[in-house]
């Protein structure tokens, strides 16, 4: 079948993930589409404006509008495209604001799943597809770490609660029907496209800007928070190595390190030469440049939640045992690239493009 061209269906294509696994399937010659909703469209601040950020413009790509909670589309756009593989990465992904839209993240990211593994039966496509579904460590909530396949799933969230009747639908639709559905349960995967709404993009923004001459203090809420951090260029890699195995199955990515918020925030100032000196506890947290004293880190309690998953940390050992999948970012990486880029987005954003073109 030399010349034949796999096609992939990708909901949520706007995301973080969506855009590096657009990226690597066209590298590997899929013909790549992607379900993106409105609001993706009428914000390029945070959709479309990351796929043209990886270099993928609609020209590589097709792209549907639509929504994943709107069962008859979905039915509608797998008999239009006929996929081989569907990667399900369209969710509302902010635990925290979870919280303030408990009924809408349900909704989204249960009934999403539901519609497609639905359209799959409907359509007799059980032989035909395969399907990656985004499962999240945040499943595992409370549950001591570390966590792996076999832990007990204990969440904290209504975002943890969604996707974990997700990863019951697609185990169920898999027994059920035999769908070849795997779950990613993917530990938390950063980059310079993830949204400036997660902890860790927010401060290498703010370490930024701070070189650049802002006089920002860097606000944040949990500092002790311990969590799983890998690259998502990483993670789209393991997805795909999913749905290349002839059973389906669930596998945790994890890069088996895990560090404070506190720490990515030390880490993070690093890159721009700054050691933080901590002091006082609670609310009452600072941190402080060593050398200068100027105040750039103070605690924020409108960002704390509910309540928190404290201590992620994962153990990735079944998939990399049977999809030789191992990460190449580890923390230390992982933090540079991301203040690297804010960095030099900053610089384009001052001009910076037109002065290298010029000289360079
Ligand atoms: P999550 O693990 O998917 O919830 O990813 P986040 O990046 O949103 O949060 C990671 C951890 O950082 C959580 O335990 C948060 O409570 C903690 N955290 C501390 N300060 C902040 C903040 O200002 N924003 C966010 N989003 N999280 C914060």
């Amino acid at each position: 079948m030399s010349g034949f061209k796999k096609t992939a269906l990708i909901t949520g294509i706007a995301g973080q993930d969506g855009g590096y696994l657009a990226e690597f399937l066209i590298k590997k010659g899929y013909n790549v589409h992607g379900l993106v909703r409105w609001d993706s469209y009428m914000n390029p601040a945070d959709g479309m404006a990351r796929l043209a950020m990886l270099g993928l413009t609609d020209a590589a790509l097709t792209l549907h509008q639509g929504d994943v909670t709107d069962a008859q589309s979905v039915t509608q756009l797998l008999k239009e495209v006929r996929p081989q593989e569907i990667y399900n990465l369209a969710a509302m992904s902010q635990v925290g604001v979870s919280f303030k839209t408990p009924a809408a993240t349900l909704d989204i990211n249960t009934k999403g799943t539901l519609a497609i593994l639905d359209s799959i039966r409907l359509l007799d496509m059980e032989r035909s597809v395969r399907m990656y579904q985004a499962s999240s460590s945040e499943m595992f909530g409370s549950a001591p770490a570390p966590q792996d396949e076999n832990t007990p799933f204990m969440p904290c969230s209504p975002y943890g609660v969604a996707k974990l009747a997700s990863y019951w639908l697609a185990r169920t639709y898999r027994d059920a029907y035999g769908i070849h559905v795997s779950n990613g349960i993917l530990f938390n995967h950063e980059s310079p496209a993830r949204g400036e709404d997660f902890v860790t993009r927010k401060i290498t923004k703010a370490v930024a800007s701070i070189e650049a001459g802002s006089r920002e203090v860097l606000r944040l809420g949990n500092l002790d928070s311990i969590r799983d951090w890998g690259h998502a260029r990483d993670y789209v890699e393991g997805m795909w190595l999913m749905l290349q195995q002839e059973r389906p199955d669930d596998y945790v990515l994890a890069t088996g390190q895990a560090y404070s918020v506190r720490e990515f925030v030390e880490r993070a100032f690093e890159q721009i030469g700054i050691q933080v000196a901590w002091s006082g506890t609670g609310v009452e947290e600072t941190g402080r440049d060593k050398r200068t004293g100027r105040l750039l880190v103070s605690v924020d309690p409108a960002f704390f939640r509910p309540k928190d998953v404290n201590h992620l940390l994962g153990n990735a050992r079944k998939a990399q045992d049977a999809l030789n999948w191992l990460p190449k970012y580890y923390f230390d990486d992982l933090v540079a690239d991301m203040v690297n880029a804010d960095r030099m987005l900053l610089w384009r954003e001052a001009g910076g493009d037109a002065v290298w073109k010029m000289t360079g």
